[in-house]
């Protein structure tokens, strides 16, 4: 079912989770296993399966993910630099079938990702 997943049980107060921002669109919270000092996910309240599954309706909530990950970024200190990452469905990497952003800092990031 598009809703039984462990992301849509955190939107639900159903289980808990560091949340560090949320509002009527999004919430953030810091990842339970951290790959970087600093592992944030936003992710939409809307239910979005991945990537691939946004349309043109989903625009402005997409602008405002990452103004929110822009907004985190200076909050939690990555001046520096920092990485957005999404992975989207099988070969992508995707775990959890929730549209989610990765927001990693506090370390350096390599190129190509692996
Ligand atoms: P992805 O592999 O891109 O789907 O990313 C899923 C992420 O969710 C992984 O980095 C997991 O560590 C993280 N994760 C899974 N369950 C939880 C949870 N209950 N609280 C916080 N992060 C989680």
């Amino acid at each position: 079912m598009l809703k039984d997943n462990i992301f849509q049980k955190i939107i639900d107060r159903q289980i808990p989770a560091k949340i560090c921002y949320e509002d009527d669109l999004c919430l953030a919270f810091h990842d339970i296993n951290a790959q970087a000092p600093t592992h944030v996910l936003i992710i939409p309240r809307k239910v979005i399966s991945t990537h691939a599954d946004l349309t043109e309706q989903d625009r402005a909530l997409l602008g405002h993910l990452h103004l929110v990950a822009v907004k985190l970024a200076k909050e939690l200190n990555l001046d520096d630099g920092y990485r957005i990452v999404v992975n989207c469905l099988d070969r992508g990497g995707q775990t959890v079938p929730h549209l989610h952003f990765h927001l990693m800092g506090g370390r350096d990031f390599h190129w190509p990702p692996g």
